[in-house]
This record gives C-alpha cells, sequence and structure tokens, in this order.
C-alpha cells in the first residue's frame, strides 16, 4: 500500500489538536490509516487534567517481541492567524519545496513519515520481528500520553526490548541524549487588607526566605560538577526562578504569593536532593509545595548498538545531545534502547509559519523504511 507523506501531512494538521483540546479526532484518522497498512491497533484513552478526552495508540505490525517501534506524537502547541501566520495554520499552505502549518515539523509531518514507511511492508514481510508505531497526546504538556502508554499498554511491553526511535525533528542526525524535566510551584497566602491599617499580611513576606534558598539552589546547580554534564552545551541547566503575586493596588498586602521554578536535570542526576531542600524550606516557612516531576532524561549510550545502527542509516559519524525534551521522559524507565531521529528542524518547531522541507520528509521516510528492512525484515541488530 502506497501513502503519500505531503498528501498525509496535509490531512493531519487539518485536525486542530493543540494540547488544550481534544486530539482524538486526528488519531482515529491516524488509527485507520494503521488499520488499512495491516496493523493491530491498541487505543488507550484517558481524560486529561482539565476533564478533556485524549487518545494514544500502539499499533504492532508482525509477531513476536523487540523489534521497532517508531514514536510521534499528535498534540500541537497553539496557533492563532493573528499572531501573524501568511495563511490558516491548519490549513497546509506549499512554497517553494516546503510545507507550512502548525505541527508540519512537530510533528505530524514526522508521524506521516513513519506511517509511510511502514505502508511499504505487510506484516508478512517482517518476519525476522515486529514494527510497532506508537502515538501520543500531551506531550507538549509533561510528556501526559507517553506515560499513559507507558504505564498501560500491553503492546509497548512486547515493544520495551527492542530499538526504539521518538521520530521529533532532529534534521535527520542522531540523538542519544536529552535533558530531563522538573518543576515546582511554591504558594504563599496572605490576607488581603489596605496597607494602611497593619490588618493584612503580606504573602510575599513568607516568601522571601524561601526565594533566598531557590537562589542558592540556582548558584550551586550552575557552579558544582555534581550537576554539570559536559556533554550538553550549555553543560549546565538553571534552576530558573519565577516569581508572582498578582498585587493590583501597591497599598493592598498581597493575598497570595507565587514562586515557580523549572529545571532540566541531566541524565542519570539525582534531583532528589534539590526537591527536599525546596521541600524542606517551604515547611519552614509554612508554604503549599507541588512537585512537577514529568521525568528524567533520556540518554542512550553512544557505543549502544542502537546508536551505531542509527549512524549507520543515516551516514552520519556522531550522535549528538539536545537541550529539549520528548516523550522519552517516559518512555526511557522501560524502554533503554531509544534515539531521538527524525525529518525537519526543530529550530522551526512552535513558531508562526511553522514549516518542513518536503524533502527532509521525504528523506525520513526512506530511512525509516530502511530501518525496518534492517531490524524487522532482515533481522539485524
Ligand atoms: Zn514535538
Amino acid at each position: 500500500m502506497k501513502f503519500d507523506v505531503v498528501k498525509l501531512t496535509k490531512d493531519l494538521v487539518s485536525y486542530n489538536s493543540e494540547s488544550l483540546r481534544t486530539n482524538v479526532p486526528v488519531t482515529e484518522h491516524v488509527a485507520s490509516v494503521m488499520k488499512k497498512i495491516g496493523f493491530q491497533v491498541e487505543q488507550l484513552a484517558y481524560d486529561d487534567v482539565n476533564g478533556v478526552p485524549k487518545l494514544c495508540l500502539v499499533g504492532k505490525l508482525g509477531k513476536g517481541r523487540g523489534g521497532l517501534t517508531l514514536m510521534s506524537h499528535d498534540d500541537v502547541v497553539p496557533a492563532k492567524k493573528e499572531e501573524g501566520w501568511v495563511g490558516d495554520p491548519y490549513t497546509v499552505r506549499t512554497s517553494k519545496g516546503k510545507l507550512y502549518g502548525r505541527g508540519v515539523c512537530d510533528m505530524k509531518g514526522p508521524l506521516a513519515a513513519t506511517l509511510c514507511a511502514a505502508a511499504r511492508y505487510k506484516a508478512k514481510d517482517l518476519s525476522s520481528a515486529p514494527l510497532f508505531i506508537i502515538v501520543t497526546a500531551d506531550e507538549e504538556i509533561q510528556a501526559r500520553g507517553a506515560w499513559e502508554v507507558t504505564k498501560r499498554s500491553r503492546l509497548f511491553e512486547e515493544a520495551a526490548g527492542g530499538y526504539g526511535l521518538i521520530c521529533e525533528p532532529t534534521l535527520l542526525k542522531v540523538v542519544y541524549a536529552h535533558k530531563g524535566s522538573l518543576g515546582l510551584r511554591v504558594t504563599s497566602k496572605g490576607r488581603a487588607a489596605h496597607t494602611s491599617t497593619l490588618k493584612g499580611t503580606n504573602a510575599n513576606l513568607a516568601m522571601i526566605p524561601f526565594l533566598a534558598e531557590m537562589s542558592k539552589i540556582n548558584d550551586l546547580v550552575l557552579s558544582s560538577k555534581r550537576y554539570r554534564n559536559e556533554e550538553f552545551n550549555p553543560p549546565h541547566s538553571e534552576w530558573s526562578i519565577g516569581i508572582n503575586d498578582n498585587n493590583v493596588a501597591t497599598n493592598i498586602s498581597p493575598v497570595t504569593s507565587v514562586c515557580t521554578v523549572n529545571h532540566r536535570p541531566m541524565p542519570g542526576i539525582d534531583v532528589n536532593p534539590l526537591i527536599e531542600r525546596a521541600r524542606a524550606k517551604a515547611k519552614a516557612q509554612g508554604l503549599k509545595i507541588e512537585i512537577f516531576k514529568p521525568g528524567n532524561g533520556l540518554y542512550t549510550s553512544p557505543d549502544a548498538s542502537i546508536v551505531q545502527t542509527a549512524l549507520k542509516m543515516t551516514g552520519t559519524r556522531k550522535a549528538g545531545t539536545v537541550a529539549y525534551g520528548t516523550d522519552g521522559l517516559a518512555f526511557s524507565t522501560k524502554m533503554k534502547s531509544l534515539v531521538v531521529l527524525g525529518p525537519g528542524n526543530i529550530a522551526q518547531a512552535h513558531t508562526v509559519d511553522e514549516w518542513v522541507e518536503i524533502d527532509q520528509l521525504k528523506k525520513g521516510v526512506d530511512l525509516y523504511a530502511r530501518f525496518i528492512d534492517h531490524v524487522c525484515v532482515k533481522g539485524q541488530a
């Protein structure tokens, strides 16, 4: 069966699946394409924190365990024409060898490439190992969909011992590591009153010592060898501190003060001591603390066979690292042979007039097809 990667990308982009909206219609479209190719499809539905229905898919073509898994997400970051888009963000525009539209690069184009590569094979061709395709929701929101797949999917269990390609845009270069993700939200509650009365409680007062502690942690993660990793550029991550008291007038005591922290831990680094330090200080100050831990970084040894095979397949010599996170935050807890490898340039992701080169998508299809041939047909490592 033949699918055209440009046509399929256009079809997928036409569904507005911004992360706050449902991704069910576009995912059902993908499921129907997978079933046409011959995949058995496992559907994993859930409601997100806002009660919006979401759907993830794990498809399997062929028999056995392990093999090759191609992973994508089908949610996108928001886009509005008023932001300066030339056309409607959800109607793909073609110009000079490029496709323009929300998600063409991140990452409905790469997803379409995986489907088109799979469509070149029938289940009976894959005599050595199975092919899996995973599609997640909410990648842009702490990889929630990938966690659902990692925890609940029966087919992902079967796939986990094999190779995984996270098909996010890397310009078809091999990426073996990315940083993790950590967030804190700390809230101080006061009482509003006119400042002339001395009857209010200024929420910022309890927050100030906590902020001083956060500043010390920032100094630590930026200077200590323990939190440094030379494989990344830059080799440190900041303890990025946000402060907000939403105060409407200077003569009213601030009633709520919020501190947020964002940190991208290096792979393999235990950040629990930092979390505990923040927790202890919050407790001492009587502040509420919430911790968001979407996941650890991704790290597959550059010597691992998946990395070496991917270098061979792409005809490149060296694998690299990236600063952004992927669904690998979740998948890497069960699947150990993982790289990020996909068509398009991450620099175009999340931009106005997001674009991808058609040539990249076509090369992506060919690359994934070669990978399927290598792992699932020929049974090579
Ligand atoms: Zn993405």
